[in-house]
C-alpha cells in the first residue's frame, strides 16, 4: 500500500534540522508520518492530496484545561477578581448546573487543529466522547486539594497523572506527596501557582484580603503557617520544581522568582486569557520568556474564558511579545508540551514517525518570519 501524500505551500515542522520547507509533502501511512521534504522529491510515492495555499504546523496542545467545568461556559461576568469569580464558581457547582448541560458540545470551542489537551480533573473516569470521536488525545491529570489522604493508585487506567490545586489549599505534606507520586510513575505535575493577587502577601505574611478569603471559605489546610516566602520560593522548599512539574500561571512572579523557575527547570503554563477574564493581572511573559523558561500556554476552563482556543492563547502571547520568532511561539504550543508529556514521538513536530496530526497556520500570519 502507498502512502498517501499530503501537498501544501509550506511546512513548519517544528524539527530544528529542518524548520521549515516551502513546496512542501508530507507522506503519511497508517496515521504516521513516513516522510516530509519537498513536494518534488514526494510526489511520485503515492496518491496526492493538495491541501492548497497552506502553512501546515505540528497539532496544537492545550496545557491547561478543566474540561468537566464546561458546563459553566458564559456563567461567570468578567472582570470580577479572584475572589469573587471563585464564590460565583462555588455557588454554580453548589446547583445542578453540571448535570442539565451535560450534552454541551464542545466542538464550538476547541478551535482547529487542536491534537491533544492535558486536562485537570476532579473526578476520575469523565470521558470526553466528543473531543476522543474528534481524535483529539485527552490527558487526564486528577487534582487534590486539602488534606493528606489516599492518592488513588486504581484510577491509573482513567488518569494518567496527578496535580494539587494550589500551595494555599492543599497541605504541604500532601503537595509533596503528590509531586513524589508524579516522580516514581516519571510523570508530569501540575500545580496552579501564583496566580492570585496576594497570594504572595499571604505565604510571606500570612495576611491580607486573600489570606481573609481563604480562612472565611475555610479554603486553607488546618494549622496552615504562613512560610515566609513567596510562592515560587515556597515550591521550591517544598521541593517540588523541576522539569516535570508544570506551574500554571505564574502571574505574580518577580525577578528572584524567575531565577527560581528557570534554574530548576520548571515548565510555566501561561493562561493570558483566562487571567484576563478574571481580573487577576498578567504574568511578566517577556521576562519569563528572556530567562528560556520552557512556556506552554492552556486555555483554562470555559469558567474563565470564551472558548479552548489555542490559536487565541497564541495570539494574546504575541500580542505581549511581538518580536517573539513564529517557531519560538508555536514551540508553546507543540513542542514543549508534547515533550513534557512524554509525547514528543507523537505529537509537537512534523517529523517522520509522529502522528500525521497538522493545524493549518493562521492566514494572517502566513508571512511572519520562522
Ligand atoms: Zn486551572
Amino acid at each position: 500500500m502507498y502512502p498517501c501524500i499530503y501537498k501544501a505551500r509550506r511546512i513548519i515542522t517544528l524539527d530544528p534540522d529542518v524548520p521549515e520547507i516551502w513546496d512542501a509533502g508530507l507522506a503519511v501511512q497508517h496515521g504516521r508520518i513516513v516522510a516530509v521534504g519537498p513536494w518534488s522529491e514526494l510526489k511520485s510515492c503515492g496518491p496526492v492530496h493538495d491541501l492548497g495555499p497552506v502553512t501546515l504546523v505540528p497539532g496544537l496542545i492545550n496545557a491547561h484545561a478543566h474540561l468537566e467545568l464546561s458546563h459553566l461556559a458564559g456563567a461567570i461576568p468578567q472582570g470580577l477578581g479572584f475572589s469573587a469569580w471563585a464564590d460565583s464558581l462555588f455557588a454554580l457547582l453548589r446547583t445542578s448546573a453540571r448535570k442539565q448541560n451535560s450534552a454541551q458540545s464542545f466542538n464550538d470551542y476547541v478551535g482547529q487543529g487542536l491534537a491533544c489537551v492535558l486536562d485537570v480533573c476532579s473526578r476520575p473516569g469523565h470521558t470526553y466522547a466528543q473531543l476522543e470521536q474528534a481524535g483529539i488525545h485527552i490527558v487526564s491529570v486528577q487534582e487534590y486539594a486539602g488534606r493528606v489522604r489516599k492518592i488513588d493508585d486504581t484510577a491509573n487506567t482513567l488518569t494518567w497523572s496527578r496535580a494539587a490545586h494550589a500551595l494555599y489549599s492543599t497541605q504541604a505534606e500532601f503537595v509533596v506527596q503528590l509531586k513524589q507520586w508524579c516522580e516514581n510513575q516519571g510523570k508530569v505535575f501540575s500545580i496552579h501557582l501564583a496566580e492570585v493577587p496576594g497570594e504572595n502577601e499571604f505565604f510571606v505574611h500570612g495576611q491580607g484580603q486573600f489570606a481573609e478569603f481563604l480562612r472565611a471559605r475555610r479554603i486553607l489546610p488546618k494549622n496552615f503557617q504562613s512560610p515566609g516566602l513567596s510562592a515560587v520560593a515556597y515550591a521550591r522548599s517544598l521541593g517540588v520544581l523541576n522539569a516535570r512539574t508544570l506551574a500554571v500561571h505564574c502571574v505574580h512572579v518577580d525577578d528572584a522568582d524567575i531565577d527560581v523557575l528557570a534554574h530548576s527547570g520548571t515548565r510555566v503554563c501561561l493562561c493570558l486569557r483566562s487571567n484576563a477574564w478574571i481580573g487577576v493581572g498578567q504574568p511578566p511573559v517577556a521576562a519569563l520568556h528572556e530567562a528560556e523558561i520552557p512556556l506552554c500556554v492552556g486555555t483554562d476552563s470555559l469558567a474563565s474564558n470564551t472558548d479552548l482556543d489555542i490559536w487565541a492563547e497564541l495570539r494574546a502571547v504575541r500580542a505581549v511579545l511581538p518580536t517573539i520568532t513564529l517557531t519560538e511561539l508555536l514551540a508553546m504550543a507543540t513542542r514543549i508540551p508534547a515533550e513534557l508529556l512524554g509525547l514528543g514521538q507523537e505529537y509537537g513536530r512534523l517529523a517522520v514517525g509522529n502522528r500525521a496530526c497538522w493545524a493549518v497556520l493562521p492566514e494572517d500570519w502566513a508571512e511572519l518570519p520562522v
